[in-house]
């Protein structure tokens, strides 16, 4: 038996409940699974918030274990690359929403899924950083492939106070960039600033319509807010300047015009982390081993156990959790 949560729906009824699963029940659900993994802690991100909030449609298959990140120690496995005592990260691939997933103390996962933990991280570090930080990693990836540079100007973090955010922030201040973060929470300044924050702007200032054109100002987006936030956010970027867009905590729109990519050369450069290939996630996950100060990502993460997965849900979408949390799945 093992602890876990578990996701229903019966016509118009959902429930969200923490309970004892069997390892039959396991199989039986992840029938081309070939690495089974003790999972010691998940994550809540955005996307977990709304599966177990039944929010919107996440979760695909019912019922469900969510839970789109996981890392733990390999029980057993049939995978060429991967044997019993190694160290894993899960991320995406359609786990929590199409096959169980990790907010439970096992997962049986494929392992052509699994990335090897670096050696300086464990997995609470690694889930303090998650899909969210992992993400963050991608954005600054797509800025640095499209030649952005410090010397080029500032860069714009928005949901800044968010997962998202606050790595992506860390992660730029210590590449050497200036970043100015926006936010809707003006009483999380102090905290953005520690994270490397130079300026912390309201997020107010980027959300309502704007010009297609306007002042340019920014080297380089990281947007994981979408709609008027994205397109007054490539209005304002400079000259051949590019914007990596990969949240819609503002919605899922994007009122923008072709004006900043036809007339200033800019580029809007989409990251998806779900599907994104084994040879970007490997580099992603040894840049954040590397690039990222541990104290940083203390700084931002909050451990919880899996019952307060649950109530922290719709916190989250409420936009009211600062930073990420990390599950321990044995709370
Ligand atoms: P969080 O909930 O941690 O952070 C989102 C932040 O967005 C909030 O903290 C808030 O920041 C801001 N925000 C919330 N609501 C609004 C609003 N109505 N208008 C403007 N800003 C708002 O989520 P994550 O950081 O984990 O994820 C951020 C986004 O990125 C989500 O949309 C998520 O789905 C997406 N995502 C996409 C991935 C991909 O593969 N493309 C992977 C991971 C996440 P503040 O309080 O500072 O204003």
């Amino acid at each position: 038996m093992f602890d876990a949560l578990y996701l229903e729906k019966s016509g118009d009824g959902f429930s969200a409940t923490r309970r004892l699963l069997t390892d039959d029940q396991l199989a039986a659900a992840t029938p081309d699974a070939d690495v089974t993994v003790r999972i010691e802690y998940s994550t809540i991100n955005f996307k977990d918030a709304l599966a177990l909030a039944n929010r919107s449609p996440v979760v695909r298959r019912w019922p469900m274990v969510p839970g789109i990140d996981g890392a733990g120690v390999v029980e057993s496995s049939a995978h060429p690359r991967f044997a019993a005592g190694d160290r894993v990260i899960l991320n995406g691939w359609g786990v929590g929403e199409s096959h169980w997933g990790c907010l439970a103390q096992r997962a049986r996962l494929k392992g052509d899924w699994l990335v090897a933990m670096p050696a300086d991280i464990d997995a609470r570090r690694a889930m303090a950083i998650g899909t969210a930080g992992y993400t963050a990693m991608l954005c600054v990836m797509a800025l640095e492939r499209r030649g952005v540079v410090p010397a080029q100007g500032e860069i714009l973090v928005t949901g800044a106070a968010g997962g998202v955010g606050s790595v992506a922030i860390a992660l730029l201040a210590r590449l050497g960039f200036r970043v100015v973060a926006s936010t809707g929470r003006a009483n999380e300044a102090d905290y953005l600033r520690a994270l490397g924050a130079a300026e912390v702007i309201d997020r107010a200032a980027l959300s309502a319509p704007g010009k297609p054109l306007q002042k340019e100002r920014w080297a380089g987006v990281i947007d994981a807010v979408g709609s008027h936030t994205l397109a007054n956010a490539c209005a304002q970027v400079r000259y051949r300047g590019t914007v990596a867009a990969c949240g819609l905590a503002g919605g899922m729109d994007l009122p923008a015009t072709v004006a900043p990519f036809i007339l200033r050369g800019v580029a809007l450069i989409g990251v998806d982390s779900v599907m994104c290939p084994m040879e970007d996630r490997r580099e992603a996950w040894k840049r954040l081993a590397g690039d990222l100060d541990p104290a940083q990502i203390e700084r931002i993460t909050t451990v919880v156990g899996l019952d307060d997965a649950l109530r922290l849900a719709p916190e989250m979408l409420a936009g009211k959790v600062r930073g990420r949390v990390a599950v321990d799945v044995n709370r």
